[in-house]
């Protein structure tokens, strides 16, 4: 390992809140959330649902709450969920809609951006009979994690959203990284959510809070979300506390654009670099095929002082954000080269 302080793209989640973001915490007026008390949260809440143009939204403890709880609303135990293949609600939430809401999924597969046709939900959508469960959601993902952070167009969600509702289906959009899609894209983030019945958006990834995620949909969908919430152990109490650094996160939107920017010189610089052959990224995700295993190369990264994820066998996945500077992604690479 080298002696400096690594360069940490495992993912956007590791970055350390800003000094404003400490006082935000310390200073936010708090109440009981679980009684609607909490004036941040309320605050939080309201602002997110004008931004991403819903009724309401809900302050979750993690994206992954915010999925699961989304397709415990939407859903009757027993029916199915049409998800995209290499989805982030399919591959890496521990097979949660079976377990919290009793569904079964069917993964159809997307391009090689993670984009599902209108076609496909048609295909793959179950009516309900004696013998077939039915299906219950559709379930949307963008960015697109595993694709590489690919920003799907609204055009593109609207579409699968207006097939959804063609056959009485609603939509969850998964939209962890909904923000850096908005900036890549520049659309509105409310543009992005147009026709789909509910979406998450975290805040403790790219925009930078220490905690917590936004499920926003209908005021009738929130007020059951309220109760699943409760249900699943995520009812918090001074939780303005988090929600603080929260409403703070919200002002990072256009800083995302750095990000991409540091995202586009990675995968520049990481051509020249054996070993990897790197994706032209559309956001913050950096994916890179390997020659040898994934594993070997991230080691060799490790021992030179650059931190990255394997995302299969021949696959590394590196993200930047706030902590990483254009100064930090020269260091990468130079260290990589040097390796
Ligand atoms: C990170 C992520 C989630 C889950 O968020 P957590 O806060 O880590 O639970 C869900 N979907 C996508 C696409 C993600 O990247």
């Amino acid at each position: 390992m080298s002696e400096e302080r690594p360069i940490d793209m495992r993912s956007d989640t590791v970055t350390r809140p800003s000094d404003a973001m400490r006082e935000a915490a310390r200073d936010a007026p708090v109440g009981d959330d679980v009684y609607r008390e909490d004036p941040t949260v309320n605050d939080l809440e309201s602002r997110v649902a004008d931004l991403l143009g819903f009724e309401a939204s809900l302050y979750v403890p993690s994206g992954t709450m915010g999925n699961q709880i989304a397709a415990r609303v939407h859903t009757e135990r027993g029916e199915e969920a049409i998800v995209e293949r290499e989805s982030h609600v399919y591959k890496w939430e521990l097979g949660g809609f079976a377990q919290h809401a009793g569904l079964q999924v069917r993964p159809v597969d997307g391009d090689d951006r993670g984009v599902i046709s209108p076609a496909q939900v048609h295909e793959a959508y179950v009516e309900a009979d004696g013998h077939r469960p039915g299906t219950g959601l559709v379930c949307l993902e963008d960015t697109h994690n595993s694709k590489g952070g690919t920003a799907i167009a609204p055009t593109d969600i609207d579409a699968v959203a207006d097939a959804a509702h063609d056959l009485g289906v609603p939509v969850h959009l998964d939209g962890a990284r909904l923000a850096n899609a908005s900036v890549a894209l520049d659309s509105p983030l409310h543009r992005l959510t147009h026709e789909v019945d509910s979406t998450m958006m975290c805040l403790s990834k790219g925009l930078g809070a220490p905690v917590g995620s936004m499920l926003a949909g209908s005021e009738a969908f929130v007020e059951k979300a309220r109760r699943v919430r409760k249900l699943f152990g995520g009812g918090m109490r001074q939780a303005g506390i988090v929600a603080g650094p929260g409403l703070l996160a919200l002002e990072n939107v256009e800083r995302l654009a750095e990000d991409h920017e540091h995202a586009a010189l990675l995968a520049e610089g990481l051509e020249a670099i054996p070993g990897v052959t790197p994706y032209t990224p559309e956001t913050n995700i950096v994916l890179g095929a390997t020659d040898d295993s994934a594993e070997a190369f991230l080691e060799e990264c490790a021992e030179a002082g650059v931190l990255g994820v394997p995302f299969d066998d021949h696959l590394v996945r590196f993200v930047t954000h706030w902590d990483v500077s254009r100064e930090d992604v020269e260091t990468a690479l130079d260290r990589l080269r040097e390796r």
